[in-house]
């Protein structure tokens, strides 16, 4: 690309799901967008991560901050909803198999006193609009046979999906291509630079001019958002995902546990992937994320607490990965006063499930459209 075709109407930084999904909205719509991606597109958080399209707030969370930490993040629950049935779009939308499957979610309790805060939790789940079905132990029994005896019931969300992130992202980028936006790999943003009309990106491959920039950099995006002064408190967190050999189909649905942190789902091939954020170490030498055994130890045990079956199937990968957090959990979305025309656009810790709505909002927020939702909830100023 020569130095002269080096701008664009919008700036996307970052070739995660976040950022394929904005560019993919965005070039739809005819509008003049270039993506550009320090490493290779899918390479960080959404390439790596559990698939899991999640629809109810987060149980652990429920457990360890309480009701009132649940109902400040309770506004994030209609974007989620929204966003399982962008993905349900996806597969016709961009004629790709996806692996997408509206399996439904299921949260099992181990003990009585576990019940009761499913209840509690299912309560306040269903008043912002998550359809969520009481199991007691003989329903659940009936329900879902693969489980272990031991359980005393669930709640069961049917909105819940699962989709394979491995083929999600470049879906989305090779459907916005054929729309005409333009993605630049290994192509780092280095230095942003407001100007009256629009921003002077400083990158590894040059400079480039954009009337508007949205960041989707992902556990990066507090980097990118402080080049242009913007204090954006958002951090990188090094979680782990466990992969076994195929086996026979037996679980069709999301697992999650009401005791310990647990997600559990099998691909169609048979695989079961086993994680519910059980935290990674950083390798000090490089600085990376990697796998830490104790976790997978525990996370396998719960797992095989819940679904006994599964004690014979063979391990065989476990991967580490940094997953974008923030302290609250909501979404950050849209502009800030300070500068108009920057974006940020990033759904924390569930972003695989968040990355579309959010891509969707900040879409319609650059074409100038009225989002579908309230952002109030979701500025960075909340
Ligand atoms: C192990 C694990 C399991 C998870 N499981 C689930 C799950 O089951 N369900 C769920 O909903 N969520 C899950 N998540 C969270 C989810 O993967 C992330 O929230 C989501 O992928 C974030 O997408 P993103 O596009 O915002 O960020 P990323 O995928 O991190 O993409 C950001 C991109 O920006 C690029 N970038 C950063 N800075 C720059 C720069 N200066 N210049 C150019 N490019 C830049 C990066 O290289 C990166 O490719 C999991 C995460 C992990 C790590």
């Amino acid at each position: 690309m020569t130095e002269e075709q080096l701008s664009a109407d919008v700036l996307v930084v970052g070739g995660g799901l976040a950022g394929c999904a904005t560019a993919y909205f965005l070039a739809r719509e005819g509008v003049d967008v270039l993506l550009i991606e320090q490493h290779d597109l899918n390479t960080l958080a959404s390439g790596a991560n559990a698939g899991g399209i999640h629809g109810q707030i987060p149980h652990e969370m429920f457990r360890e901050e309480g009701e009132a930490w649940s109902r400040f993040f309770a506004p994030t629950l209609p974007l989620m909803l929204a966003s399982a049935d962008l993905w349900a779009g996806f597969e016709s939308e961009l004629d790709a198999d996806l692996e997408f499957s509206r399996c439904g979610g299921l949260l099992v309790a181990e003990t009585d006193a576990q019940m009761r805060e499913i209840e509690r939790k299912a309560r306040i789940d269903r008043e912002y609009g998550v359809a969520a079905e009481l199991l007691g132990r003989d329903a659940l029994r009936t329900f879902a046979p693969y489980l272990s005896d031991h359980l005393v019931g669930a709640v069961y969300c049917p909105n819940e999906a699962k989709a394979n992130p491995l083929l999600a992202t470049p879906a989305l980028a090779n459907e916005a291509g054929r729309h005409g936006a333009r993605i630049m790999r290994q192509t780092r943003l280095e230095a942003l630079e407001r100007h009256t009309n629009g921003f002077a990106a400083t990158t590894t491959a040059g400079t480039i001019r954009a009337g508007k920039v949205v960041n989707c950099a992902g556990a990066m995006a507090g980097r990118v958002a402080a080049m242009v002064g913007i204090d954006l408190p958002i951090e990188g967190f090094p979680i782990q995902v466990n992969v076994t050999e195929p086996a026979a189909p037996l679980v069709p649905l999301l697992l999650y546990s009401g005791g310990e942190r647990l997600t559990l789902k099998q691909t169609p091939r048979g695989a079961f992937l086993i994680g519910g954020g059980w935290p990674a170490r950083l390798d000090p030498a490089s600085g990376l994320p990697a796998v830490d055994h104790h976790s997978v130890v525990e996370n396998l045990r719960f797992a095989i607490a819940a679904v006994p079956q599964i004690e014979n199937v063979q391990l065989v990968r476990t991967w580490a990965a940094m997953v974008n957090g923030n302290k609250d959990w909501r979404p950050v979305l849209g502009t800030t006063g300070r500068t108009p025309d920057f974006y940020l656009c990033m759904f924390p810790w569930m972003g695989f499930t968040g990355g579309p709505v959010a891509a969707r909002i900040v879409a319609d927020m650059v074409l100038g459209r009225a989002p579908q939702f309230d952002i109030d909830p979701f500025v960075l100023s909340r």
